[in-house]
């Protein structure tokens, strides 16, 4: 090892910054985040030290740096950009054995400053022994990622148990495979989703038992996994999908999210094309419920996100009919992944004020839609699920009033690579529909934000069609 990593308990303690510039502020904020004493010794304070002065955060000597300014100060940061002073504050603070931290100039330094990722009282620290920065913040990147937000509360809630536990549970043991439990069960899940007086509960029964039992640990997760694009998934996505044991999928989740799930988690396809269900959705909530019931952690896959055309609110009836456990996961769905992908704005101060999701595939497998209020002017239209209507659509929205030349667009496939628009009017588009290929999942959009796709599309996969 060539450095001993160490936790500092600053609270109250001294602490001089030599410096008063942008790097000096960075190690600043850091220091006061630990709750130390911050002496910042700099003729002159950037602007945001100059904030926390005011804000009573730090105490700050308005002249160079003194070698009377080490007194009493338990860890010591230059951060100038002169480097005589550098020098200088290492050394005397070497002679004197207190550590010094040099920002970016490890040979001057007794101590360096990893990259962090506060969960307090979980912390975790990254470093590459001063050889790179950059992969150190990129490795903190990614840990951020799987550590969810609320595993301070988790930690907490576990050290309030901690006496009772060792009390309850003599064994060693059985004590770390109750903890194991606790952090990787429904417990820490409760946590996580917010429900902090179930999680105290809970603990109390599992203690009682002296088991964080396999038996309770059964729940479901409703996931949205976005339009198609992996880099689209939540944090939280990821992780559950990183630990679920069964995952139940449709046909408009991709392989590559697939690819991140758990290599050993089951996966269970229930299919859903048009006309051709290959589970009918209340077996599916059944199966849900009774996979479960037998302990396991169910994670259900959902294009875009669940309570959005997902059918998602019919499965969460049924897991509270029968008593299960779960948790739902926001997506980002597919009108906000077509729109950002093909440049489209669903709203726009000039355009459209407001924006309507509307289903093309009714329950009776007509479309009968409220069509004097879809066919308003200043307003988005978005149709999920409207690809094989999209002829009555056009129709049935000039007869109610729409001009024939509103802008309107077909978006393939948003945010993958087959991202596909077709550009045209209510007019023009039954023309062009008849002349692409264009495929499902297709998303509908029309109203006058669509002419500001010409100025706007982006997206490096996309291939448009049509008039533009
Ligand atoms: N819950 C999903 C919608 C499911 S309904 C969501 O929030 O996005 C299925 C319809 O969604 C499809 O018929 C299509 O209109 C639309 N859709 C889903 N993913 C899409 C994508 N990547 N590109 C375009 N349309 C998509």
């Amino acid at each position: 090892m060539q450095y001993f990593p160490v936790f500092f308990d600053l609270n109250g303690k001294r602490c001089l910054v030599v410096g008063g510039g942008d790097v000096a502020a960075r190690k600043v904020s850091l220091l006061v985040r630990a709750g130390a004493e911050v002496q910042v010794v700099s003729p002159e304070l950037c602007e945001s030290l100059q904030g926390r002065l005011a804000n009573g955060e730090i105490h700050h000597e308005a002249r160079h740096f003194e070698p009377a300014d080490l007194e009493a100060c338990v860890l010591i940061v230059a951060a100038t950009d002169d480097q005589a002073v550098n020098k200088q504050v290492s050394e005397l603070a070497h002679a004197r054995c207190i550590p010094v931290n040099v920002v970016d100039q490890p040979s001057l330094c007794s101590f360096i400053v990893p990259s962090i990722i506060d969960r307090s009282p979980v912390q975790v620290a990254v470093s590459t022994g001063g050889a790179s920065p950059v992969l150190a913040r990129l490795l903190r990147a990614r840990l951020e990622t799987l550590i969810p937000a609320a595993y301070g509360r988790l930690a907490a809630l576990m050290n309030e148990f901690r006496g009772k536990v060792k009390q309850q549970l003599g064994d060693e043991g059985k004590r770390r495979r109750f903890w194991e439990d606790v952090a990787q069960g429904p417990i820490a899940e409760m946590i996580f989703a917010g429900k902090e007086e179930a999680a105290r509960e809970a603990m109390h029964h599992a203690v009682d038992k002296a088991e964080a039992s396999e038996g309770d640990r059964g729940e479901v997760y409703l996931v949205g996994a976005g339009p198609g694009d992996p880099d689209l998934l939540t944090f939280r996505a990821l992780r559950l999908l990183q630990q679920a044991d069964v995952i139940v999928y449709d046909r408009l989740v991709s392989e590559e999210i697939l690819d991140m799930a758990r290599r050993d988690a089951d996966l269970v396809y229930v299919g859903k094309e048009r006309d051709k269900h290959t589970l009918p959705q209340e077996d599916i909530n059944l199966l849900l419920a009774r996979v479960a019931k037998k302990g396991k952690r169910v994670l259900r896959l959902k294009g875009g996100d669940p309570f959005i055309f997902g059918r998602g609110g019919e499965e969460i009836e049924t897991l509270m009919q029968e008593g299960v456990n779960f948790q739902i996961v926001p997506g980002i769905t597919a009108a906000a992944g077509a729109a950002s992908y093909a440049g489209i704005p669903l709203t726009h101060r000039d355009y459209a004020q407001s924006v309507t999701f509307v289903t093309g595939h009714l329950k009776d497998g007509t479309m009968n839609l409220n069509w004097p209020a879809l066919a308003q002017p200043h307003q988005t239209l978005v149709v999920y699920m409207g690809l094989l209507g999209v002829k009555t659509l056009c129709t049935k929205l000039m007869e109610h009033g729409l001009s024939a030349d509103t802008p309107m667009a077909l978006v393939q496939k948003a945010t993958t690579r087959e991202q596909k628009v077709v550009i045209g009017s209510l007019g023009t588009m039954p023309g062009l529909v008849d002349k692409t290929t264009i495929k499902p999942p297709t998303l509908i959009i029309v109203g006058d934000v669509v002419s500001l796709h010409k100025k706007l599309a982006w997206f490096g996969g996309a291939k448009t069609v049509g008039e533009s």
